[in-house]
């Protein structure tokens, strides 16, 4: 085990971990919510420091990045845990269960392999990486200085000071906004809305970024809520691209998959403010990058693929 960043100790052996706005006070011998911060002995450690669950080489549109790097291929890195506990959660099983085959990767191992494999960089994707914050600043600067690129998929569930540490070397980030709702933040993912907006709001200055919302059939999709979310991530820029994602019934949530028009219909509600809207986690899904001015077909994707004939050189 690491030692961990961002704790304090308390009264007796417990520690107060404020990594992210959940602000654990853990006693000895168990862990935060995110079950991967272990208090062991008065102080605060991280289980899964060069830990991963899963290691791949993926297409940049697969986290989704759809203006950053197209047709590129990214190392892609995830572990265990979680500090939201959304009740639809898609990859429950290294997030919320945990999976016992795990592979170690030192950062440096993780640098070479991404070089090796002529990856645009590494991708901290998969579970939730800013609860690996150390490892993932560790890498990340490795990374950074053999010329390769940071990206964060993430919840955007983090206090600002680990934000603002590992953001220098940052160049990309998806992050979720699940809901407009703050009700539906703390009632599905025993999380805040605050908080994630706040990470989206001081992101959007310091990196490239794009959003993502999964659209959960009955929960979220109301023309009022995603009018409201159109309108929030207007007011920051309407060049943000926005991803629709489509959900299916996984762990504890039973409401239908999202019907394709219901994501059709999500995407035509936000394109009548935002310039790049495009939904997901379809079968057989194409989507375009249109100029916003004239409608001329930039960038043609089918799956993971892409065309670039718009796009002159
Ligand atoms: S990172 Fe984990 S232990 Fe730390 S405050 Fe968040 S949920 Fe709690």
């Amino acid at each position: 085990m690491q030692t961990a960043s961002f704790w304090e100790k308390q009264n007796g052996d417990k520690v107060k971990c404020f990594l992210c706005p959940h602000n654990c006070v853990i006693p000895a011998g168990k862990h935060g919510i995110c079950k991967v911060r272990v208090n062991d002995n008065g102080a605060l450690f991280s289980s899964i420091y060069g830990e991963t669950t899963g290691v791949g080489l993926d297409p940049i549109e697969k986290k989704p990045l759809y203006h950053f790097f197209p047709g590129s291929q990214i190392l892609s890195l995830g572990t265990n845990g979680c500090n939201l506990s959304c009740t639809f959660c898609q990859n429950w099983q290294i997030s919320q269960t945990g999976s016992t085959e795990r592979y170690k990767l030192s950062s440096d191992s993780a640098v070479k392999l991404a070089l090796k494999e002529s990856a645009i960089g590494i991708a901290y994707t998969y579970n939730e990486p800013f609860i690996w914050f150390e490892y993932v600043l560790e890498t990340a600067k490795k990374a950074k200085q053999s010329g390769l690129k940071n990206v964060l998929v993430t919840n955007g569930f983090v206090n600002p000071a680990p934000l603002n540490e590992l953001l220098p070397y940052i160049d990309a980030m998806n992050i979720d906004l699940k809901s407009i709702s703050d009700e539906y933040y703390l009632e599905t993912c025993n999380g805040k809305l605050a908080s994630v907006k706040r990470t989206i709001e001081t992101a959007v200055k310091r990196c490239h970024v794009e959003i993502t919302n999964l659209l959960v059939t009955g929960r979220n999709d109301s023309e009022k809520e995603l009018m409201e979310l159109t309108d929030y991530i207007f007011s920051l820029d309407k060049e943000i691209p926005l991803h629709f994602s489509r959900y299916f019934p996984l762990f504890r949530a039973t409401e239908p998959a999202t019907p394709v028009l219901t994501l059709q219909n999500a995407a035509k509600i936000a394109s009548c403010k935002l310039s790049y809207v495009y939904t997901g986690n379809l079968e057989d899904e194409k989507s375009s990058t249109l100029c916003p001015s004239c409608r001329t077909e930039l960038i043609r994707r089918k799956g993971y693929s892409i065309e670039a004939s718009g796009i002159l050189h």
